[in-house]
Formats: C-alpha cells, structure tokens, sequence
C-alpha cells in the first residue's frame, strides 16, 4: 500500500470466484457497514465499533467478485470536502504531493489514484464523490437520488445522499455502477429503474448531436485557470461533434447556503444516536443521562461535527424552522424547477467539479466558510436529485481539474457517454 494514510482499516475480504469484478480489488468508505470489518465514519466516536452485517452495495461488489482491501479514509461523518477533519488524520494527494486529496471520500479516491484498489465506493451528500474525484484525478459518479441502496451506510443526510463509484476510466466506473444499482427491499427509497440500464456498455464516447449547455453561474465563482481548463474539454468535445451553448439557473445562488441548512438539519437529528448507548464509548450507565451523553459527545466528536449538530440543532428549533428551514426547502424546489427547465432545452450541462484546484494540505482547515464555498458546483445536483459525472479535464501546473456532466433524472447512461467522449 501507498503511504498516503489511504486506509483507516487495512483488511482483505475476498468476494465469490466468478462475476464481473472478479480479480478486481476494491476500496470501501469506511462509512459503509462491514461486518467483521470495523467501520469508523473517520470518528473518535466509532473508533471501535463493528458491525455484524453488510451494507447491501458491500454485499454486491462480494457478490460480484470484487476483493475488498481496506476501509477508506474520509472526513468525519462525511462532513468537510478535504479528509482533513478525520479522526485518524488527514490522507495525502498521490496525484499532487503535499496537497489535500478532496472529500469527503478522500481515501476511496486517493485509494484509485495511488493503485492501492482498482476501484472504490464513496458517498456523495454534496459532492463527496466528485470532488476528490476531481482532485485526484480520476473519475467519480454521484447517480441519481434512489439508484443505489442506502441499506447500511452510516446517514449524514438521508435525502441528499447516494453512494458512488470511483475509477481510473470511465468504463470501470460505470462497470461499478452496474453492479451496485437496482432496488433493495432494505431501502424503500431506491427505484427499480436501474434494472433494464447497461452503464458500462454506454462509455462509447458517441457524442455526436448531443446538446451541452454549460451552466455559467458555475463559471463565475471558479479560477480562471480552473476556467481555462474547463473550456478547452469542452472544445474536445466540441470537435467529437457536440453542440455547446450556455446556460444560467438564477436559483444557484442560494444552493450553497440551502444545502448547508438542510445537510446541517439532517445531520443534527441523524447523529443523535451517538450518545454512548448502543454506539460511542460506554457513557456513565449509573449517573444522570444528560451529563453522560455530553460527555459522550463532547468526548467522541470532533469540531466540525459539534458546529453542524449545534448549527442543525438550531435550524430545527421552534420559531426558526420557518425562517431557515422552510427556506431552505423552498431553495430546493427552485433549483430542481431550474433544472427541469434546462433539461427541456439540452441533453447534458456541464461545469468545473471543483471551482478550484486542491489546496495545500492543512491551508483550509480554519475558515469553515471557504470551505462550505467550494462545494458551490456539486451540492446543486445533490438538492435535485440528479445523476452527475467528474471526469479528469486536465491540469493547471499540475493540479487536477475535474469536468463535470449533470444529466436529468435517470440520465447516467448519457452523461457516462459524454465523459468518456472526454476519455478519448
Ligand atoms: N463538503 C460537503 C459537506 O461537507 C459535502 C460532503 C458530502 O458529500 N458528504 O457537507
């Protein structure tokens, strides 16, 4: 294994002999259930827990042949776009040294990116999929909202999140995709559209007469140099045959602040079972509860965690639902109407992943907002529910930049098109 601090486990599980991952050799967010093999959510609080079963997509990449070979690292509870506010430390970038491999699914990532694993699963509530796809260099899907089962991945927010795959080329990614989607009689949210799709067989790279519309209040925000980048992928893709023209969805600039309102809010009632009971260390059994479960969270949770579980808290609470919350939700419905607009007039939009390239390790950790401002080109797809791909776009003095392609509900067989048109 690379010295990367990829892993936060190191532990072989071999799947059956035969299927479509046989010989393939994978890495798993340590947020995914699996048992025998602990699973930490990169926390202090789980730093010992073990779970007795599967998550049902652990249970499909076995099923399928696939060789598990560590439990990556990731930001705490999957909260933070850098793996540095993990428990276990921060992982290292393997395609640029001395910087930040994105996040959360930092170690499912840099796991890809370092040949530690030929494939990986990560979690994307609001980009952790893409973006360290994009900072590492290799290729991410964050599918549509009830594709893949959610049966045994430890919830940060249940209505934004969907597991994902990650992998050097497009085809193995969307091979990945093959194998984890389709219903779950454990997840009442998943769909059994994913039954009759073949994702790696759409990575033709066809893209002649597709509609491309790049979104431009994503350009906006982003570096220019992230920005040239971008473009020139474009061009590529211009001469293969597609059609690019611009959009703008006015409701983007509320999607930052939206989304934090509502991941916050989910995350403040989905982490109350952190309390020192069936999970975290033994609180105090014989004394006052409330005193024992502070001191189980005080002890247990890092300082990002606290800030969301307080912030969420407060975003919830009676005579401030409506002011923040309320808010938040009608955002949501404006970016998903925005969406469906664009969707009537192009086939694929398109932005950078990232609208900047990764930062240095441990420059970003203190300003909270900056980092809450990075996700501005992947939580909007994240609140619609949408399918979306970063594929590699290039480099700006050697930082990976990601290309991202959003495609409407159920659209993973065409965006997985275009981004290997990019491949090629
Ligand atoms: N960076 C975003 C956040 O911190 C997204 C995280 C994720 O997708 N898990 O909430």
């Amino acid at each position: 294994m690379s010295d990367h601090n990829v892993f936060v486990t190191e532990s072989t599980v071999a799947g059956d002999d035969a299927g479509p991952l046989a010989d393939r050799t994978i890495a798993i967010k340590d947020n995914m259930s699996t048992e025998g093999v602990r699973t930490t959510c990169g926390s202090a609080m789980l730093a010992d827990y073990v779970p007795p079963y599967n998550a049902t997509v652990v249970d499909r990449v076995l099923d399928a042949g696939a060789t598990i070979v560590g439990k990556a690292n990731m930001d705490e509870f999957a909260m933070g776009g850098t793996t540095e506010t993990s428990a276990f430390g921060p992982t290292e970038n393997p395609a640029a040294p001395g910087h930040v491999p994105g996040g959360s699914s930092g170690g499912s990532a840099a796991a890809v990116a370092a040949g530690d694993a030929d494939l990986a699963l990560g979690s994307d509530t609001g980009g952790s999929v893409r973006n360290p796809a994009a900072f590492c260099g290799v290729v991410g899907i964050k599918p549509t909202y009830g594709l893949v089962s959610r049966y045994g991945i430890v919830a940060y927010a249940n209505s934004l999140e969907q597991v994902g795959p990650l992998a050097t080329t497009v085809e193995d990614a969307a091979l990945l995709l093959d194998v984890i989607a389709g219903p779950d009689d454990h997840d009442a949210t998943t769909h059994d559209r994913a039954a009759d799709s073949e994702y790696a067989a759409a990575a033709d790279g066809d893209v002649d007469g597709l509609s491309i519309g790049v979104i431009t209040d994503l350009i906006e925000g982003a570096d220019d140099d992230v920005v040239e980048t971008f473009e020139a992928s474009l061009d590529e893709l211009e001469s293969q045959g597609a059609e690019i023209t611009e959009v703008s969805l006015d409701s983007l600039e509320h999607a930052v602040q939206a989304y934090y309102v509502i991941a916050m809010s989910e995350a403040s009632s989905n982490l109350a079972r952190f309390d020192g009971v069936r999970y975290g260390p033994e609180g105090d059994r014989e004394g006052n509860w409330n005193d024992s479960f502070a001191a189980v969270r005080e002890e247990g949770f890092g300082p990002e965690v606290k800030r969301r579980i307080l912030l969420g808290t407060y975003a919830l609470s009676a005579g401030y639902h409506d002011k923040y919350y309320k808010k938040a939700q009608d955002a949501r419905a404006w970016v998903k109407q925005d969406f469906d607009e664009a969707f009537e007039e192009v086939d694929v939009l398109a932005s950078p992943t990232m609208p900047v390239t990764p930062p240095a390790l441990g420059e970003s950790l203190d300003d909270p907002l900056q980092l809450y401002l990075m996700d501005a080109n992947t939580v909007p797809v994240n609140l619609a529910n949408l399918p979306a791909i970063s594929v590699p776009a290039g480099d700006v003095d050697g930082l990976p930049v990601g290309l991202q392609l959003i495609g409407p509900k159920f659209g993973e067989e065409t965006i997985i098109r275009a981004a290997s048109a990019v491949e090629e």
